[in-house]
């Protein structure tokens, strides 16, 4: 916690579209950013939607942590993914929502930074079925990770909300009385799915208690292209963390 007093806040844009995005996003946060997240490989619904730039952005990754003196997370989901941003320096990778479920890329993934000093961030599964969360935190255990801290991203819901994924705090009570140790990280971006509700619901987040924050932002998020309705504007973060310090 040291550009921010009371919160570790992890912000950056959902994907790394273009070099000239990234680095546009970055210059204008990073005085605001504890950590700077990215995605550089999207796990996507559909193939035809945007799934990241790949390998190439890693060596902007890299640029950019050593220019803002800022450490980046970035979501894994392949054992390749985390040999190659090791390469790359870089040492904290979260699990999305969607590998959260799955149980052999969890074991590859644990199996592979076995022994080493990574942080692990895990995602809350999309559907609020608490023991795949449980079970992917234990795989990590056993694979003897050290720094384990989940992200709370909100749960899938069919009943009509405001939420694009509802935060079910009943649930994050649950997970917390079975990990009181391990510290949560919340995602107001993929709870609120519109960057109107992200504010309030970062508000919500801290009355839990929670002090971790990671949020996304883009500079163009009208044409960011993932995730676009749900990025906050530079100008809209620096707001929202300065009404917050
Ligand atoms: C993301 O963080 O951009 C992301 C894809 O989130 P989730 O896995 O929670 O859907
Ligand atoms: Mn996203």
């Amino acid at each position: 916690m040291e550009k921010n007093n009371k919160f570790t806040i992890i912000a950056g844009p959902c994907a790394i579209e273009t070099k000239d995005q990234f680095f546009d996003t970055i210059r204008h946060i990073h005085n605001f950013t504890d950590v700077i997240r990215c995605g550089v490989w999207k796990a996507r619904t559909s193939p035809n939607n945007f799934s990241g730039q790949g390998d190439k952005a890693l060596t902007w990754i890299q640029q950019a942590s050593k220019k803002y003196n800022t450490p980046v997370a970035i979501e894994v989901g392949t054992k390749h993914h985390v040999e190659i941003a090791l390469k790359h320096n870089i040492n904290i990778f979260w699990i999305g929502a969607r590998t959260t479920t799955n149980p052999f890329a969890i074991q590859e993934i644990a199996e592979t930074v076995k022994g080493l000093n990574t942080e692990i961030w895990i995602k809350n599964p999309i559907f609020p079925d608490l023991e795949l969360w449980f079970g992917a935190i234990e795989r990590f255990k056993r694979n003897e990770t050290q720094k384990i801290k989940v992200i709370h991203r909100g749960f899938f819901s069919e009943k009509k909300s405001n939420y694009r994924n509802p935060p079910r705090w009943d649930l994050l009570k649950k997970f917390q009385d079975k990990y009181p140790n391990i510290p949560v990280i919340c995602d107001p971006s993929h709870i609120a799915g519109n960057r109107k509700l992200v504010p309030n619901t970062t508000e919500k987040a801290i009355k839990m208690g929670i002090r971790n924050l990671m949020i996304e932002v883009h500079n163009q998020p009208q044409k960011a292209l993932s995730d676009s309705k749900q990025q906050l504007t530079p100008l809209e973060f620096i707001k929202l963390i300065e009404q917050l310090n």
